[in-house]
């Protein structure tokens, strides 16, 4: 495992990789990394030759008064969490590296419509940034494949997007969400929670799983199902943002549809929580 920080560096191992016809894989993460980012990692390399993990706390993708300046940046513990896995590189630029001219940039990647509603409403410039920066490590990685948590759901179907309309050059795949032993996505901003807040996080895996039950039941009075569950976060001390059934495509639901996904935000203290559930959770099955 080689720690990069620079771009000729990482250019220069990339010739490499392609001279010799290895397939690589991407994942990208702001670092602070848990079993999620983990698994993650073991995904793509039981299908790549060559595997990069990038850490980059992007702060174009920070809305104005977000938590930029304390995201926790935890380098050193990061790399000991990979050293098991053996990731060919980590690479872990400064802020200067990826943005020379300073930020913000000029060029920007947008996805209209799917990017500005749901955490686009919340965050402004969030999916602007984060689809931007991506752009930029698929350049600079050129990965045959990236890989992405199913738990930012909407970020996922961005970046699908995103590749499907600008025809990069690669493969995107996805993971499913890690949790905690009580249901919690695990998260690097669940730091934020105090261990009573940890509790009632729970509360949020509880509500998309009951909602998700009742949609596996058969109940279509979806505005009802929202209410319902938007009453009990707020029984359990979140500020809900949205909670919303959405068909798979994040289209609003109707009776037509036969699958559907549920995506939810919230705060909880300090911290700002998503989550979402599918109708084929393991847990809807029980
Ligand atoms: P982040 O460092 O939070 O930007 O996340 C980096 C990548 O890890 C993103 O693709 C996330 O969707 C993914 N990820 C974050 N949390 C989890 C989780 N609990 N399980 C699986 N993947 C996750």
């Amino acid at each position: 495992m080689k720690l990069i920080q620079t771009i000729p560096e990482l250019k220069a191992l990339r010739a490499r990789w392609r001279a010799a016809g290895e397939r690589v894989a991407l994942v990208p993460t702001m670092g602070n990394l848990h079993a999620g980012h983990l698994s993650l990692v073991e995904q793509v390399q039981t299908g790549a030759d060559r595997t990069v993990v990038s850490i980059f706390v992007n702060p174009l993708q920070f809305a104005p008064g977000e938590d930029f300046d304390r995201y926790p940046r935890t380098l050193a513990d990061d790399l000991a969490k990979l050293d098991p896995l053996a990731p060919d590189v980590v690479f872990a630029p400064s802020v200067d590296e990826i943005y020379p001219q300073g930020y913000p940039i000029a060029t920007n990647v947008v996805v209209n419509g799917l990017a500005e509603r749901f955490c686009g409403e919340f965050r402004a410039g969030h999916f602007v940034g984060a689809a931007t920066v991506v752009t930029i490590l698929l350049n600079l990685v050129q990965p045959e494949q990236a890989i992405f948590g199913e738990k930012d759901y909407q970020q996922l179907l961005v970046f699908r997007r995103m590749a499907r309309d600008l025809h990069l050059p690669v493969e995107i795949l996805s993971g499913p969400t890690v949790r905690e032993a009580n249901g919690l996505a695990m998260s690097s901003r669940n730091r934020y929670l105090s261990d009573e807040e940890r509790a009632s996080a729970a509360v949020l895996r509880q509500q998309l799983v009951a909602t998700g039950r009742a949609l596996r039941a058969g109940h279509r009075d979806f505005a009802a199902l929202e209410q319902a569950a938007r009453v009990q976060l707020r029984a359990a001390g979140f500020a809900p943002q949205y909670f919303n059934i959405l068909s798979p495509e994040l289209e609003p639901a109707t009776s037509q549809h036969s699958d559907f996904v549920v995506l939810a935000a919230a705060v909880l203290g300090a911290a700002r929580l998503i989550d979402n559930i599918r109708l084929d959770d393991p847990a809807l099955a029980a």
